[in-house]
């Protein structure tokens, strides 16, 4: 089945709630909009026939300047901890839910970024520049293409309208998909204004059209907790393996679904540091890279705290359920995170000593200062053999390549513990250790060749990242480590 957008049926969920839980507000147009780029793999998701993009009244809606019969466009309202404190209200400032439509069995959420101011602007403009849109477009396609629960990105459409941030730039729109937008902070705000029927109002909403399994739960509210806190625990052990930092995991970014959400100062690590600060002003560190597990346990604790009022009539018995509920987060986390780490290693069993391993490994990528990704990705292609010479291309990452002789011996003796077969092994390790990952340059150089009109970079970032475990032998330079220069970028989020 192949949809045009006008065949594609709108079934808005979100906008059946009461205007308690958004505000209806149309995308503000964008002058001469141009497509830039749309993600083939996300418009497969919509069932989208390939010719849509060529039809001229589609980058009309993908830039806000028009809307399909069926759209609802509104702003969605919410609150949420903003680097440990509490902000009342922030809701969709520069981005419009249009509508959701539903695709071979599942409801699609269009999300337009940069669609234009609404009530919750606050002093800002409601745009999205360029820059900050080509990076969303392509973090959200790289996460989907790595397998790791994210926000989709249809198109990337520019305009161009200047924009002011610190110098003057040009207004972009990025249209993202989800089953949902909701995060933590649409709870808290019902629970810190004290209206708990708006809690349980959304609670259902969730329970109901993500999770309807859960209505035949005991403790329904409980079960959509416990289902937040084993998602959260699986989503920040996907980004610890694969080296992503968020940079901004405020509870209004955090999705009730588990998914990575709203790609602003984000960054895949270089070099493997566990202190890595992606974000410029996040000065303390308290988004750094090995933070991030805390962190998400730190903010499922706001949300717990905003859903005890749903859990038990008797706040003891509600927060002492909460409490244990959230106990089994760091578990849940360490496990995934382990057995994720067996497979980056192509072990097929898990030993007692494993953990020594690979904290060892971690501790050695530290201090050699090699590149966390080119290492796994060498370590695939090594036999067991050649894991016995002194140079091969797994030394060379590292700054004193003699550094890594004993854990390579240490890993080959591991691996004749279970018979590991080479070949096997390698072809395994080479579907969990990607090849391709957005670096910090390569966002760079493709915002840098954006800007002077020359799109062609973003197109076959776009195909690498998608497809991420693959060679894509043509394209071997976009797997190259970074230039010097590219420790000098900074990225903030004034975008
Ligand atoms: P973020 O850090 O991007 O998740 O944004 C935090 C809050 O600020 C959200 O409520 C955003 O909608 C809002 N916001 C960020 N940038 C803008 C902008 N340019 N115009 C309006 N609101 C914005
Ligand atoms: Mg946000």
């Amino acid at each position: 089945m192949h949809h045009s957008l006008h065949t594609l049926a709108f079934d808005n969920r979100y906008a059946q709630l009461t205007g308690d839980f958004y505000t209806q507000v149309p995308p503000t147009p964008l002058p001469d909009p141009y497509l830039i780029s749309y993600s083939p793999a996300a418009a497969d998701l919509l069932e989208l026939h390939p010719d849509t993009f060529d039809q001229p009244d589609t980058l009309q809606i993908l830039a806000g300047n028009q809307t399909l019969p069926g759209m609802q466009p509104l702003a969605m309202r919410y609150a949420g901890h903003q680097f440990g404190h509490y902000v009342p209200q922030l809701g969709d400032g520069r981005a419009i839910l249009l509508g959701e439509t539903r695709a071979a069995g599942q409801h699609w959420a269009w999300h337009l970024k940069g669609a234009g101011m609404t009530p919750y602007s606050r002093h800002a403009d409601g745009r999205a520049v360029l820059r900050s849109s080509i990076r969303e477009y392509l973090a959200s396609e790289a996460m989907a293409g790595l397998g790791i629960p994210t926000t989709r990105a249809l198109s990337l459409v520019g305009s161009p309208q200047s924009v002011q941030r610190e110098q003057s730039e040009t207004a972009a729109t990025v249209l993202r998909l989800a089953p949902s937008f909701i995060r933590f902070g649409s709870f808290e705000i019902f629970y810190y204004q004290q209206q708990p029927q708006h809690l349980q109002t959304l609670a259902d909403h969730v329970i109901q059209h993500h999770h309807p399994t859960l209505t035949t739960q005991p403790q329904p509210y409980l079960a959509l907790l416990q289902h937040t806190i084993q998602r959260t625990a699986d989503l920040i052990a996907a980004w610890q393996l694969v080296g992503f930092a968020h940079g901004v995991l405020n509870t209004d970014n955090m999705s009730i679904l588990g998914l990575t959400l709203d790609y602003g100062p984000y960054g895949f690590l270089d070099q493997y540091d566990p202190n890595h600060i992606c974000n410029h002003t996040d000065q303390t560190g308290r988004y750094a890279f090995n933070a991030q597990p805390d962190i998400g346990l730190w903010n499922l604790y706001c949300l717990a705290q905003a859903l005890l009022p749903l859990l038990h009539p008797e706040p003891n018995t509600a927060t002492e359920q909460a409490q244990a509920a959230l106990q089994t987060y760091q578990p849940r986390l360490q496990h995934r995170y382990a057995t994720g780490m067996q497979h980056k290693l192509g072990l097929s069993t898990q030993q007692a000593d494993d953990t020594t391993l690979v904290a060892d490994l971690l501790t050695l990528l530290h201090t050699q200062q090699a590149d966390y990704t080119a290492f796994f990705r060498q370590l695939s292609y090594l036999t067991s053999a050649q894991m016995q010479d002194v140079d091969t291309p797994v030394h060379r990452l590292c700054r004193e390549p003699e550094a890594c002789t004993a854990w390579l011996t240490r890993y080959r003796q591991r691996l004749q513990t279970e018979h590991s077969e080479d070949t096997h092994r390698q072809t395994r390790m080479q579907q969990h250790n990607p090849k391709y990952i957005l670096r910090n340059y390569l966002a760079q150089q493709a915002i840098d060749a954006a800007e002077q009109g020359d799109y062609n970079l973003i197109n076959r970032l776009l195909t690498v990242l998608t497809d991420p475990y693959a060679e894509h032998l043509a394209e071997d330079t976009l797997a190259d480590l970074p230039p010097a220069w590219a420790s000098g970028i900074i990225v903030s989020c004034s975008s």
